[in-house]
């Protein structure tokens, strides 16, 4: 029997929403100071308004992207990776920020910094050195898990099960799954976003896995979907059901 012909369109279809679905990119645009955008140069004034999409975009033709874990800071070595991004001629980068870890000495209450981190600013290292080889920096913050003190101080940041239960981390069981829409993303993760973007003028932020982990029944998902939808979150895989469809 030949073999069954692959669906090209279904394939690339299914790819991109995988690609997509698990991460986002927000470049900084109209939203933040025109002083900022680093990789941009300095804009006219009251020009940013009407710059929905920053002029580097284009021009990398090569991305790296160098992901941390947290003890890094205590081993990582700096000149290694600059070396490294100019060999393979990367003229753009994405780099650790901050979120489940924070690679630099955040102020942000419950920010967990990398416990490796000592006195060091490893991120505030990579953008220096990538800069100076000219590169376009973005920055990754990952919003998905978080840590015991957070989840005693904001319960409701956790994201919760069908059965009421909030949900420990899948891989890392000392760690929490977040609540993807709710306060733990709508506030204390803009508060990292803005304390990055401000203090390394960042060209982009990257987030990783920044629409949640499947479904969450926390207090604010389940008061959101009942305000928007007019219905109780659905507690079944059957796509006829209506809030299941809302
Ligand atoms: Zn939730």
């Amino acid at each position: 029997m030949p073999p069954e012909p692959i669906d090209t369109t279904v394939t690339r279809r299914t790819f991109l929403k995988a690609g997509v679905g698990a991460s986002a990119i927000v470049t900084l645009g109209a939203a933040v100071r025109p002083g900022l955008l680093a990789a941009e140069g300095p804009a006219p004034a009251g020009a940013a308004q009407e710059v929905p999409t920053p002029s580097w975009i284009d021009r990398p033709m090569r991305w790296a992207q160098l992901t941390l874990v947290e003890d890094d800071p205590g081993k990582f070595d700096l000149a290694f990776w600059l070396n490294y991004f100019r060999r393979i001629r990367s003229d753009a980068v994405c780099l650790s920020g901050g979120g489940c870890v924070a690679y630099y000495p955040t102020e942000v209450p419950l920010h967990h910094r990398s416990r490796w981190l000592g006195d060091r600013d490893v991120l505030g290292e990579l953008v220096a050195g990538c800069r100076k080889q000219g590169m376009v920096v973005i920055v990754r913050t990952d919003p998905h898990a978080t840590y015991d003190d957070v989840a005693e101080a904001h319960p409701d940041w956790i994201a919760v099960d069908a059965a009421g239960r909030r949900r420990r981390h899948w891989a890392s069981p000392e760690m929490w799954v977040s609540c993807g829409l709710g306060p733990y993303n709508f506030e204390f993760m803009t508060e990292v976003k803005r304390e990055i973007v401000s203090r390394y003028r960042v060209d982009g932020v990257f987030i990783n896995r920044w629409e949640g982990s499947g479904m969450c029944y926390c207090e604010h998902c389940r008061r959101n979907f009942l305000a928007a939808s007019g219905l109780e979150l659905p507690r079944t895989e059957d796509r006829r059901d209506p809030a299941r469809q809302a």
